[in-house]
């Protein structure tokens, strides 16, 4: 029998709210989520690297405004465009990262291409663009990133001291925000893929433009291996989205392959267990996609909503916005 391959992907958490989401949007994100699904599952049924699948399937949310990372990514309080992407195999435990690039065009082949030549694991600022240009990855001007929306978002916060989750706007018993008046518009997020091929790899994929107004380099969970990106076939692989800071410190992302690994828990219960109570207690909004080596699937998350969806080999898909 064929071995069970699968993907799922996340488009970022956050208070997303049905009252504030038209018809027209919501198609919008479901459409260019099942394009993104469309575009790993095709690499994975082809027999193709799960690799392969997370960066085919995070390309296509990069390269839409609708999503916090590539073209869509958020401003930082000096008005400019600050992206980090990692991506991991399981197979070997191979991982590569860019942090604060402003110019390549989709920041997981960046990752890509670290993990796959150069010595190196991180690569952070100019040097990473440099690399990314020497090695002829496409590169985008500042132009490209621009995007009015996101523009005023930041003119809303920029007077505050305050950074925004991306795709929250306001937060109620469950959140870390911030300011509501100034937070209408913000519905994006940070995309992840999490794929298992046909020959049992699992390879983790994440991407972000980090959070709004953010200042003095900051760099969040998303391009930290073991916080916002895990995969290690022997367990599960594991993108996350939400409040950096606090994921980073929680290690979410290796702590759910960890609580598999030493506790033998199942991905379903170590998922549940990080993002409904750990990081609850810790105080940290968000939440992670999995995939583990027989291609379960899980998509928790402590917010209103998470853009979600994934297909497996065995015909079952869904993409899901709201906590339904
Ligand atoms: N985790 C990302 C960060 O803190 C943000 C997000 O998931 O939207 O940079």
């Amino acid at each position: 029998m064929e071995k069970p391959f699968a993907i799922v992907i996340h488009g970022g958490a956050g208070t997303i709210l049905k009252k504030d989401m038209t018809d027209e949007k919501e198609k919008a994100y479901k459409a260019k989520l099942n394009e993104a699904l469309q575009a790993g599952y095709a690499v994975l049924e082809s027999g193709g690297s799960s690799t392969d699948a997370v960066i085919e399937a995070i390309k296509v949310m990069e390269d839409s405004p609708l999503f916090n990372a590539g073209k869509g990514s958020v401003f930082t309080n000096a008005a400019t465009n600050e992206m980090d992407a990692s991506i991991m195999e399981g197979k070997d435990l191979n991982a590569g990262a860019v942090c604060s690039v402003t110019s390549v065009k989709n920041p997981i082949t960046a990752a890509r291409l670290v993990m796959e030549k150069s010595p190196h694991v991180m690569l952070c600022g100019n040097g990473a663009d440099e690399f990314a240009r020497e090695n002829k990855l496409d590169m985008e001007s500042k132009e490209y990133f621009f995007n009015p929306e996101r523009y005023q978002q930041l003119q809303k916060i920029i007077k505050s001291e305050k950074i925004q989750l991306d795709h929250d706007h306001i937060e109620d018993d469950e959140g870390y925000l911030i300011d509501p008046e100034k937070l209408k518009d913000s519905k994006y997020g940070t995309v992840g893929a999490v794929a298992l091929d046909k020959h049992g790899n699992i390879t983790a994929g994440t991407s972000t433009g980090g959070m709004t107004n953010k200042k003095y380099g900051r760099v969040g969970d998303s391009p930290i291996i073991g916080s916002g990106t895990y995969a290690n076939n022997k367990t599960c692989g594991i993108s996350c989205t939400g409040h950096g800071e606090y994921f980073i410190r929680k290690v979410v992302a290796y702590d759910v392959a960890a609580m598999m690994e030493y506790q033998h828990l199942t991905l379903e219960e170590a998922a549940n267990l990080m993002v409904k109570e750990k990081l609850v207690e810790f105080g940290g909004s968000g939440g992670l996609i999995g995939l583990d080596k027989d291609a379960n699937i899980v998509m928790p998350f402590n917010t209103k909503g998470m853009y979600r969806g994934y297909k497996k080999s065995s015909g079952e898909t869904e993409v899901k916005i709201y906590n339904d």
